[in-house]
């Protein structure tokens, strides 16, 4: 195959994990499963681990979280620990707990937005609903996905006719614009539902009286259970389009929540292949993924890469040593925080500093600020360039602008918890935070490329810095 060849089916691959991946729940579920078909076994948080060298395994938190970690052959506590940190989260619109709306004649869903979406591109799209549902089955409670694919729900503009400045100044309310329409009354009535908000029954406290009822009837359905099994529900509203190559030379991505699936995705892709030939034999660290829920928000959750639980698990993994096995392996280890970059938009170049306007193609992109919105330092950047050109994968250098307002992702978080080297980086994309974002396919396989590089030669470019 050629290289060009090569890409576009990485970046395949890419896509149908995105359009199976609506909601965090979802993405975790996926990697899961490629985790479990490459020998990984499941450990769970509350149990005891035997964990051994030389063997796989994945932990997950709240069912959006996963940590999936290969034990190096020659890993004994005190060792160090090779992470590729990154998050399943992307913004979107939210059920509410108490969603239903009934206005001007029609039925339509509540919902809250999470995270800094760029709110007027969920406007005129083709919306599904899926996320998470709690159960009770018997005297048991599960926890379902439901993926519903149908275009259920819309957020339509506001005509040019009634509002002449729209195209100057569509600024966006969120709590009174972007609510979605499910039905029409007239159409509900005619289906046998009673559309007028009772609010004495939402009072019930019955979880399928907190939703429309045509919305507990599709769940039901979906899930093959009755209306008083719903206890509760995460449900995330997402576009129906699939993800598409596309450009005249099939060189892009158009696709929802490549922020951050796409580093999500190619590390676990990563850490598999790295895992493929006999090196883990001979590693002397624990390769590891971090997959966080909750970054968009800022990550202070208990599955967010704000609270303890990398520490947890790595501290489990240090114990059986000296008392000082897990603060010996911090120096030791090395934490590659990978979120989305912003490439360089011709029609805004304005917006990037003229020195550093990382391109499509042209590599991932490492992401410094001296202000420390970014944990990259002159000794992690050079470990990631080593690692890099062992892996034959280009970077590129991003700094803001000093008159624009830094990003920030869980780099700085992790590493200012943990004590950990940590570089920030980030494959180049366009629209970012829009419903629809567009990135290149080649950056799906450098990323792939330097993660699996990353696993196989750190421990060794560690030991090369001879201060
Ligand atoms: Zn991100």
């Amino acid at each position: 195959m050629s290289t060009k060849e090569v890409v576009l089916a990485v970046a395949r691959r890419f896509l149908s994990f995105v359009d199976e991946s609506p909601s965090p729940y979802h993405a975790v579920d996926q990697i899961k499963k490629k985790l479990v078909a490459a020998g990984f076994q499941e450990l769970r948080e509350a149990n005891t681990w035997n964990v051994k060298p030389n063997a796989k395994y994945f932990v997950t938190k709240n069912q959006s979280t996963i940590i999936a970690f290969a034990v190096g052959g020659q890993f004994k506590p005190g060792n160090g620990f090779s992470i590729v940190g990154a998050h399943t989260d992307s913004p979107c619109l939210k059920v509410k707990p108490m969603s239903i709306v009934n206005k001007s004649g029609y039925n339509m869903v509540g919902v809250e937005c999470y995270g800094g979406g760029i709110w007027h591109t969920w406007f005129d799209r083709d919306l599904k609903l899926a996320g998470r549902v709690l159960v009770r089955n018997g005297d048991k409670i599960e926890h379902r996905l439901v993926h519903v694919r149908k275009p259920i729900l819309k957020v339509p503009n506001i005509c040019i006719h009634l509002q002449r400045d729209h195209n100057e100044k569509h600024s966006v309310n969120k709590e009174s614009h972007v609510c979605p329409i499910l039905a029409t009354s007239v159409q509900s009535a005619l289906n046998g539902n009673n559309s007028s908000t009772d609010k004495d029954e939402n009072k019930s406290g019955q979880t399928s009286s907190k939703l429309q009822p045509l919305l507990v009837q599709l769940l039901c359905d979906e899930l093959q259970v009755s209306p008083d099994q719903l206890l509760d529900f995460d449900l995330h509203l997402a576009d129906t389009q699939p993800s598409a190559i596309g450009g005249i030379l099939d060189e892009f991505v158009f696709a929802p929540r490549l922020d951050n699936l796409l580093n999500a995705y190619t590390s676990a892709v990563g850490l598999i292949d790295s895992c493929a030939d006999s090196s883990l034999e001979k590693e002397p660290n624990i390769r590891m993924i971090s997959l966080f829920d909750n970054e968009e928000v800022g990550s202070q959750s208990a599955q967010g890469a704000g609270s303890s639980f990398q520490e947890f698990v790595l501290r489990r993994l240090s114990a059986g040593g000296s008392q000082t096995a897990f603060e010996e392996a911090i120096p030791k280890s090395y934490l590659l925080s990978a979120d989305q970059a912003h490439a360089i938009h011709p029609n805004y170049s304005e917006k990037h500093e003229s020195n550093h306007q990382p391109a499509l193609h042209k590599g991932i992109v490492v992401k410094i600020n001296s202000n420390q919105r970014y944990a990259s330092t002159g000794i992690t950047n050079t470990i990631l360039r080593e690692v890099s050109r062992l892996g034959d994968v280009p970077l590129q250098d991003f700094v803001v602008r000093n008159d624009t307002p830094c990003g920030s992702t869980i780099g700085p978080i992790m590493s200012a918890k943990l004590g950990m080297p940590t570089v920030d980086i980030g494959a180049p994309q366009l629209s970012m935070h829009s419903i629809r974002e567009m990135c290149c396919t080649t950056s799906v396989w450098q990323a792939e490329s330097l993660y699996k590089s990353f696993f196989i030669n750190y421990p060794q470019v560690y030991n090369s810095m001879n201060f």
